[in-house]
């Protein structure tokens, strides 16, 4: 009685961030040890229902990664950041950095939605979701199985002098490592150049393309590096979002959670005791939880900034729950308030704040999309002209017209002078032809009868068109003698 009463204590204090005996395990990061070296985790293979999930998400988001690249819409990739030559595709649109604005809004709102999706299920992107987690979990740390065995096996090889059995498992483990990570990043490649051109650049040969090729030998081997070294430091220490949970989270936010109040006391197992009557709580001590953490943590010390929300530990206590013949969800997705509380999801102001921004900036991406044309055209005045006598019925102005054409096909353009009604175009040279995603100009003349101007400043009304259909309207001035010259 006495030890669960100096438990509650405990508990209360360390809930209420008093206790440092209780945050000792804040002190420090899991993978530091005390004397500032990096702690290496050995994982055990997780296996259940919930890894076995990831796993099938994990497969349909490498399939699409690899092939998507390979998808192509009337000649283009479906998808391509092109930052070099500053050309975008998202699912078959083409961007331009005239759409810059657009591909702000986006991003925003990507970033907001991410913001309201953590605050109501926390870390759940970086288990299920995130590049770095798939490619560790379901691609390097797999091979590592294979090859060097489970977390002891590894253990036991790192342990071990050089021989031949170790020699062979690390040279194969590292060149396969390094050859998915050459693959990889010519992936990540044909998402910026497009795979046509990656392909010219392997088939050309490094001698074609020495920089291109030393290029991509240093991002292979920053790849290699990250997932054969790094790991599961750039969730803790690296990566923004990770380091953003702190202030994200609340106490409804949904994560991995250890529940306490069931789980304490927690206490060795024995078939014959009866726990409830010894004042135990369902956690048995055995440490799988901590034992399958690809971050090094115990999930017991409660929501901690390295805990990836891989559900990994859910998995491992289930399993033994069920050994023990307890409920599963002593780990499981819920809420500090849910488990303390016994309390629902509350919908509170900051989850209202971030879904009228939210909302409002899906409605604005939404309109601007509604109203980007195929066409952006500008037509200035030629700098530097004024106007001139085009012959002795007639004055002239001479204008520039810049179109670029979004579409995927070549399109010819014309100019219509929609005002004054009198008035006549003569373009200046070859007929107005541009090629998909290219930036055509010309110049043109606007001539108006002397007898039609009014005054110095015309507005003039330009219409353009492309095989017969009104693609964009323009507005600019004619410039003409003053009054007293007219006369
Ligand atoms: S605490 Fe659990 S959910 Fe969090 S990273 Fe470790 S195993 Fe994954
Ligand atoms: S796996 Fe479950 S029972 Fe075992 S130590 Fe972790 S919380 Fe306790």
């Amino acid at each position: 009685m006495l030890s669960s009463a100096f438990f509650k204590f405990a508990l209360k204090k360390y809930k209420m961030n008093e206790f440092d005996e209780f945050d000792e395990f804040r002190d420090r990061q899991s993978t530091i040890g005390e004397d500032g070296n990096r702690v290496w985790v050995y994982p055990k293979k997780p296996k259940g229902r919930l890894y076995n999930y990831r796993k099938l998400v994990s497969l349909v988001l490498l399939a699409i990664f690899f092939i998507l690249p390979f998808i192509k819409v009337e000649g283009d990739p479906i998808v391509l950041f092109n930052f070099l030559e500053r050309k975008f595709i998202i699912f078959g649109v083409m961007f331009y950095p005239q759409d810059f604005h657009l591909f702000v809004l986006s991003m925003i709102a990507f970033i907001v939605f991410i913001v309201l999706f953590t605050v109501i299920f926390g870390r759940i992107f970086c288990g299920w979701i995130c590049p770095q987690t798939i490619f560790m979990e379901f691609v390097y740390r797999q091979i590592e199985y294979w090859i060097e065995g489970n977390y002891n096996q590894q253990r036991t090889l790192d342990k071990s002098s050089m021989n031949f059995n170790k020699l062979w498992r690390k040279g194969l483990k590292h060149l396969l490592f390094f050859l998915i990570s050459v693959i990889s990043v010519f992936f990540f490649l044909a998402y910026i150049v497009g795979i046509d051109r990656v392909g010219v650049i392997i088939s050309e040969g490094p001698s074609a393309n020495i920089s291109g090729f030393i290029g991509l030998i240093i991002f292979s081997i920053v790849h290699y590096f990250v997932f054969a070294k790094l790991r599961e430091q750039v969730c803790i220490i690296i990566c923004p979002y990770g380091r953003l949970q702190g202030v994200l989270l609340d106490r409804n936010s949904i994560v991995v959670s250890y529940d306490y109040k069931r789980g304490e006391p927690r206490g060795k197992y024995n078939p014959l005791e009866d726990r409830k009557a010894h004042d135990k709580g369902d956690c048995i001590e055995c440490g799988s939880c901590e034992a399958v953490c690809p971050t090094g943590i115990d999930i017991r010390n409660g929501t901690q900034l390295e805990c990836i929300n891989c559900t990994a530990c859910i998995d491992a206590c289930n399993s033994v729950m069920r050994r023990v013949k307890k409920p599963e969800g002593l780990i499981r997705y819920a809420s500090e308030r849910s488990i303390s509380d016994n309390a629902r999801l509350k919908f509170n102001v900051r989850i209202l704040f971030y879904s009228v921004v939210l909302t409002g900036l899906l409605v604005l991406i939404a309109f601007l999309f509604s109203i980007r044309t195929d066409i952006e055209s500008t037509i200035l005045r030629q700098k530097g002209t004024m106007f001139q006598e085009y012959d002795s019925l007639h004055y002239s102005n001479i204008y520039l017209i810049q179109v670029i054409n979004k579409t995927r096909k070549t399109l010819p353009v014309e100019l219509k002078l929609d005002e004054p009604e009198n008035g006549e175009i003569k373009m200046v040279g070859d007929p107005l032809v541009i090629e998909k995603g290219m930036i055509g100009e010309a110049q043109f003349l606007v001539l108006i009868k002397k007898t039609d101007l009014k005054s110095s400043n015309t507005k003039v009304e330009f219409k353009v068109m492309s095989n017969g259909k009104k693609m964009d309207e323009i507005e600019s001035t004619f410039v003409g003698p003053n009054s007293l010259d007219r006369k």
